[in-house]
């Protein structure tokens, strides 16, 4: 029998590989052209197929380019049992294509594109140069070299009679009838870099309804204090809720509050919220100072000095910070009162911000609408990944890792039902 042999680098294993696999190569239509998208484009491509990447924008890869604009947390490092349970209720799910696929290949990958990366403080991955369009421009290179065809431009508008996939194009609409399909189109947050999320309209009873995850919040704040003080930065803080603490900076926006401190509360937040009406945070001005060492503080500072004054010399407390602390405690607070409420200030949420300026989204295509090779039930032969995935993260790098590694899982899946069931390769 007449096989293609090809000789190519392999994704999953990071190096040169020879693959000889189909007597014709089989015709893999890739539906969205973000990291998801693009390394199952890699694998299989490198496997024997033949490989179109469909894009509904002029160019690929919009929403990489735009995490990396705040440099590119690629992944984390810390152990991955714990790593694991940051994928919550999905952990369980996911599990098996990121033990497959884990965040140490990731970073081999990265490095094999000639961007090697690094851990920060905190334990989050990044590429070195930090930005995201060296990786995507030496990563596209690759994806020539191996014959994979984008074709941007083309927005997937679901299917026609038998196996069509429809498409429009500027001025028409064109079909194709591939082997296999792989459905990679994102999530439904920032919707001008492509993720409109309007593909759940096709699978209405196999989607959970969008969410935003790591996103902001509106807290029971006057306009005019958000108005005053949109844009400014309460950096280093801490917050907890629930039995739950977290560090990081808070912004305030036109709308309410976001930041890294907040997204990795957002899941139980907007559950809360939704559950409650409401949410109340503490919030931890100075997280690095004892109670009993900022009171201390505070009584050394000259009690003729105004509020303001004590505040500011005792705790380097900027205006913002120090008003939220002035409106949190009674007029006549005591020192005690005061240290107390620096530390734990009750902020009471009453909404999210957007599910459009929302970092990721939790809600997609259902996990019981998927087999364990992440192939859609109702449709044989057509298998998703990424994003548009019912699972959420915290930032941090796990978002990335999810799509990548679900990514593969699921390319993986194309290969096995194309070996079995359109070239009878066992
Ligand atoms: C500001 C920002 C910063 C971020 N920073 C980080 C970070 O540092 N680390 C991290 O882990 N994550 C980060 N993320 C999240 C991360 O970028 C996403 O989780 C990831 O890009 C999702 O990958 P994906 O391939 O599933 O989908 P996407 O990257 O959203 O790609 C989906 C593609 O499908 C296309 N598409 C959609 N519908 C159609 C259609 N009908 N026809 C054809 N094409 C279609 C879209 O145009 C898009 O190009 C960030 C996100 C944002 C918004």
């Amino acid at each position: 029998m007449l096989r293609r042999k090809c000789l190519t680098n392999d994704p999953a294993h990071g190096n040169q590989t020879a693959m000889s696999r189909f007597p014709i190569p089989p015709s893999v239509a890739i539906i969205g052209a973000g990291p998801a998208g693009l390394f199952a484009a890699e694998y299989l491509s490198a496997h024997g197929c033949r490989v179109d990447v469909f894009e509904q924008m002029p160019s690929v890869g919009r929403k990489l380019l735009m995490a990396g604009r705040s440099g590119l947390n690629l992944t984390h490092s810390e152990p991955l049992d714990h790593f694991l349970t940051r994928y919550g209720a999905a952990q369980s799910w996911l599990f098996p294509a990121i033990h497959d696929f884990p965040p140490d290949q990731l970073r081999e990958w990265a490095d094999g594109l000639g961007q090697p990366c690094f851990s920060g403080s905190s334990g989050r991955v990044f590429p070195r140069s930090m930005k995201a369009s060296p990786l995507l421009r030496a990563w596209l290179a690759r994806l020539a070299k191996q014959g994979v065809t984008i074709r941007t431009r083309h927005r997937f508008t679901g299917w026609g009679d038998s196996k069509h996939i429809r498409f429009e194009i500027p001025e028409s609409t064109v079909a194709f009838t591939p082997d296999a399909v792989l459905l990679a189109m994102g999530g439904a947050s920032w919707s001008r870099l492509g993720s409109d999320g309007e593909w759940a309209d096709l699978f209405a009873a196999e989607t959970a309804p969008f969410a935003p995850a790591n996103c902001g919040f509106t807290p029971d704040w006057s306009q005019d204090f958000l108005h005053r003080h949109e844009g400014n930065i309460l950096h280093s803080v801490g917050l907890s809720f629930e039995n739950e603490k977290t560090r990081g900076d808070l912004t305030i926006t036109a709308r309410g509050l976001e930041g890294s401190a907040l997204y990795a509360l957002s899941a139980r937040l907007r559950e809360a919220i939704a559950r409650d009406g409401s949410a109340t945070i503490l919030l931890d001005l100075r997280p690095t100072l004892p109670e009993d060492a900022a009171l201390k503080r505070l009584q050394a500072q000259r009690p003729r000095e105004s509020l303001s004054n004590r505040l500011r010399k005792a705790f380097a407390l900027d205006s913002t910070a120090r008003e939220l602390l002035r409106d949190a405690t009674p007029k006549d607070a005591t020192p005690h009162q005061l240290t107390h409420t620096l530390k734990a200030l009750p902020i009471t949420l009453t909404g999210t911000d957007t599910l459009d300026r929302a970092i990721s989204t939790a809600g997609g295509l259902r996990q019981d609408a998927l087999d364990e090779h992440f192939m859609i039930r109702s449709r044989p032969g057509v298998f998703a990944a990424g994003e548009m995935l019912d699972w959420e993260a915290p930032t941090g790098g796990y978002l990335l890792q999810g799509c990548f590694s679900t990514g593969l899982a699921a390319a993986k899946g194309v290969l096995g039902w194309l070996e079995s069931s359109v070239s009878g390769i066992a």
